[in-house]
């Protein structure tokens, strides 16, 4: 490709070096928390819905494919840059806005998904979506993954907490759902959802925020056998009690956390 080309597209940019071309130093973008690897074109680390915009536009009429990417901690490739691709990274885009007496926030597609749930702390809410990679990953990577975690059976997945999202098309059209929407016409937040950045470049996410649990206790329990263990489970879900975490640690798992304790 061009380097020349490449130039009309950091003229559009908020700051030119938010285009970057010397990939030499950047090999953490080549790949995500699998072993998959790919090289991209380019590198544009967008800093406004607008950058987004101009880089669709611009790999659209220069027919380069484009990789929308999070903080790249996926299991499943998504955000591996395939060939003839420009990354498209959204971790800057990272504003909170939080609305106490909706329960709501509106947020960047970069933000880390515990510095929501830590600036909702102060507010008496919390964001429960709590996947184990939560002090890394953006909310856009979840949306795209519909993550969920430990506290799912409980509180749900990222799927249950969004409200709408503004997401920019393949012709740099935005396409607002749900509440930016007024909830009006299909649902397209659910079909976007889990969509792995194959569809839209997701550009602002609202989320539904609840009340912070306020007491909690944590019960530790041994049993002779595994089975034992499993029929607990059973009896304590029939029961209509939803523990927030159930957890399982056999002998071996117990003793390597001894061990590391250590
Ligand atoms: C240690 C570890 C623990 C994990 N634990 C869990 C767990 O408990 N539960 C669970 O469900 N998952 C878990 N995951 C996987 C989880 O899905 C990801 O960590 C997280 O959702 C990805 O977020 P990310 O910002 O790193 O996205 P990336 O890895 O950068 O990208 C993931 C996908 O999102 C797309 N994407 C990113 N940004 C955008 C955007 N702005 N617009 C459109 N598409 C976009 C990418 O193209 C890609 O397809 C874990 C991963 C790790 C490494």
């Amino acid at each position: 490709m061009n380097q020349k080309l490449f130039e009309l597209l950091r003229a559009k940019l908020k700051s030119p070096e938010n285009l970057i071309l010397d990939l030499s130093d950047k090999e953490k973008y080549f790949h995500d928390a699998t072993d998959h690897n790919g090289t991209p074109l380019a590198i544009v680390m967008a800093e406004t819905e607008s950058d987004i915009t101009e880089t669709i536009l611009f790999c659209k009429s220069n027919n380069i494919n484009i990789v929308p990417r999070g903080a790249g901690t996926g299991l499943s490739g998504g955000c591996v840059p395939i060939e003839n691709s420009v990354l498209l990274s959204t971790e800057l885009i990272d504003y909170i806005n939080i609305d106490p007496i909706k329960n709501r926030a509106v947020c960047g597609p970069g933000v880390i998904t515990k510095d929501l749930v830590d600036m909702a702390a102060n507010f008496d809410l919390t964001y429960p979506p709590d996947p184990a990679s939560y002090d890394e990953s953006t909310l856009a990577g979840n949306v795209a993954e519909n993550a969920g975690g430990l506290r799912c059976k409980k509180y749900g997945v990222t799927r249950d907490y969004i409200l709408g999202l503004k997401a920019i098309d393949q012709n740099g059209k935005i396409i607002k759902t749900g509440c930016y929407n007024n909830y009006k016409g299909f649902n397209l937040t659910d079909i976007f959802i889990g969509s792995e950045g194959t569809l839209v470049i997701i550009a602002e996410i609202s989320v539904q925020l609840i009340d912070l649990p306020k007491i909690g206790n944590t019960i530790l329990a041994t049993f002779n056998n595994p089975e034992g263990c499993a029929n607990s489970v059973f009896s304590i879900v029939r029961s209509g009690l939803i523990p927030t975490v159930m957890e399982f640690l056999d002998s071996d798992a117990a003793a390597c956390s001894n061990e590391y304790e250590k």
